[in-house]
């Protein structure tokens, strides 16, 4: 079933085609003809599966009728985080941007004042995390009486942080007969309970869980400060065999100084971003595809959904800061039983983002050193420590304690070198020939190997 077959209007399916969507998932193809249908949903499904545009997208189509009165939502979306909340703003405005629907978002951390200035301007969209929407009711600033839709996303989230009375204090306010989608990743009894009690005849639905790491896919991390991953990047590339590679940036404008970067130094690369039309993207890719070109430094939208072919590498030139972001971007190498090779650079501000995405994965990236560049240490997500390393009573870092973050490390000097083989980290270390990384037993194998 394609995009144009779910019963979308014309100008979503033009912000899902401008998103470089080509396929609805499996949850979008289940979800958006019930839920246009004006049904009840009870999807088990997780973040990573597409659920976010599976809701957001038939809830444009519906609301794009009828107008909100100040202070009156006519939709509301509950969501357990803050960034969650933001993220579903952040798709009514892709997806909606063919529509003239009003989005606002009550998180906390941001300024009561802004917020219900939106409020009393009209909203169609309410996105709201639930402690600060009872703020707004109870100072009288918003009232649920129009609701017609609601959405409960990620109720195990809700349940583990103790929002459930809360949830259910608001969806009693909730007096107009309304439409409800409810989701969550897992369904232990008090959920099901939950969904029972707010859900009319749903439909269900229940997707697998994003696709894991490709076992043929291997990793490997290097931390180095922001300013060193250009040259960490080429020494790379130097010495090791890559066929092909795909690049990721976080952003547009990374992508093109990569790019350029790249190209100065003799590299022959591409960039594909958003900005470009989409005959660009696909004549580029179609170089990429040829071998004419064999560095593609991209964006995640500009890849998403497109038809990329296997490749031998890809690097993540920065860390992505959605977790699932990182398994789409490493399933592009690796593919068909074919071995694949997956290199990150980090910097020290990325901690909290690798061990968001080392939960997901639930195996730890192998950290690596490359000669010649000097390497750094993430920071911990508590900031607690940051740049020195705490000293343990004992004289060692905390990180090196629990093994964390260390191996794999042999920052220049032999002293350091010493000290570690001292402690018996590095003793046995065969000699891997021309490599610029460390050279651990810890080190991927892909990166044993020299340049043939
Ligand atoms: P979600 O599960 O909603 O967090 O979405 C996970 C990721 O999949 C997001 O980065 C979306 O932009 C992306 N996505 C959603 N729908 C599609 C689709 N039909 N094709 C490709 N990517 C999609």
């Amino acid at each position: 079933m394609s995009f144009p077959e779910l019963g979308l209007s014309e100008g979503v399916l033009r912000a899902v085609a401008e998103a470089g969507y080509e396929q609805p998932t499996p949850i979008q193809k289940q979800a958006i003809p019930q839920i246009l249908m004006g049904r009840d949903v009870l999807g088990c499904a997780q973040t990573g599966t597409g659920k976010t545009a599976g809701f957001t997208l038939p809830m444009i189509d519906i609301l794009s009728q009828g107008r909100a009165k100040a202070r009156m939502p006519r939709s509301l979306i509950l969501e357990p985080t803050r960034e969650l909340a933001a993220q579903v703003e952040q798709s009514f405005e892709s997806y909606g941007k063919h529509s003239r629907l009003t989005t606002a978002l009550l998180i906390g951390g941001v300024s009561f004042a802004d917020q219900e200035k939106k409020l009393d301007r009209g909203v169609d969209v309410l996105i709201a995390t639930p402690g600060r929407l009872l703020d707004h009711f109870e100072r009288g600033k918003v009232l649920m009486n129009d609701v017609g839709f609601l959405v409960i996303d990620e109720a195990d989230r809700m349940l583990d942080m103790g929002f459930i009375p809360d949830v259910e204090r608001i969806v009693g306010l909730i007096t107009r007969k309304h439409q409800t989608l409810f989701f969550s990743a897992t369904m232990p009894p008090e959920i099901r309970r939950l969904a029972d009690r707010f859900l009319r005849e749903p439909k269900e639905i229940s997707v697998s869980p994003p696709a894991t790491v490709a076992e043929t896919v291997e990793q490997a991390m290097t931390v180095v400060g922001p300013r060193d991953k250009r040259a960490a990047l080429r020494a790379f590339l130097r010495t090791q065999v890559v066929k092909n590679a795909l690049l990721f940036c976080n952003r547009k404008r990374d992508v093109g100084v990569l790019h350029r970067s790249l190209q100065r130094h003799g590299y022959n690369a591409a960039a594909l971003h958003g900005d470009m039309e989409q005959w660009q993207r696909m004549e580029t890719l179609d170089k990429f595809k040829d071998g004419e070109i064999r560095f593609l430094v991209c964006s995640d939208v500009a890849a998403r959904g497109l038809d990329i072919p296997a490749v031998s590498h890809v690097f993540n030139f920065d860390v992505p800061t959605h977790a699932e972001d990182y398994v789409h971007r490493i399933g592009r190498t690796g593919r068909a039983g074919r071995q694949g090779h997956a290199f990150t650079l980090a910097t020290p501000e990325d901690g909290k983002y690798i061990a968001a995405i080392e939960k997901l994965i639930g195996t730890r990236i192998p950290r690596v050193d490359i000669e010649h560049v000097a390497g750094a240490e993430l920071r911990e997500e508590t900031g607690k420590g940051r740049g020195r390393g705490r000293r343990k009573p004992d004289g060692r870092k905390s990180a090196e304690r629990e093994g964390r973050a260390t191996e794999g490390r042999k920052k220049g000097g032999d002293k350091k070198g010493e000290s570690r083989r001292k402690r018996g980290k590095i003793e046995d270390a065969p000699d891997y020939g021309d490599t610029p990384f460390g050279k651990t037993d810890l080190v991927p194998a892909f990166l044993k190997r020299s340049a043939g």
